[in-house]
């Protein structure tokens, strides 16, 4: 198979449901079949936090990501919950971590990130 993109590695995005783990497994296989690292999962759309009040309700599950990435070895980067913000600041072109840096799912993008930053710097 040809892979005209030199990367560095590969951030694996699921949701916490088991449908898309199975999906999300294929996806970690085939980064070790081309030998790019695999540099962490992110379990997306885990949770909503209701803006109105604030509660966390787990509408796919939650847990399935850090489960999966324990099973395949691979370092868990963390939990990506629902804010509509992020609909808002992508449709006007804001960076919705500098906007809504106080944010749960804010906070979490910072986390996730932190061991990508880090490859740059090598
Ligand atoms: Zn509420």
């Amino acid at each position: 198979m040809y892979f005209p993109v030199k990367a560095d590695g590969a951030v694996i995005v699921t949701t916490p449901q088991q449908v898309a783990l199975s999906d999300v497994r294929k996806g970690v296989s085939f980064c070790r079949s081309l030998d790019l690292p695999v540099i962490g999962v992110i379990e997306n759309i885990s949770g909503f936090v209701c803006p109105k009040c604030g509660e966390k309700t787990d509408i796919f599950k939650s847990g399935g990501g850090k489960k999966m990435a324990l099973e395949m070895n691979i370092p868990f980067l963390g939990k990506i919950p629902i804010d509509p913000q992020i609909v808002n600041a992508c449709d006007s072109g804001e960076p919705y971590i500098q906007h809504y840096s106080s944010s749960q799912a804010a906070k979490s993008f910072n986390e996730a990130i932190k061991p990508v930053l880090e490859l740059d710097k090598n």
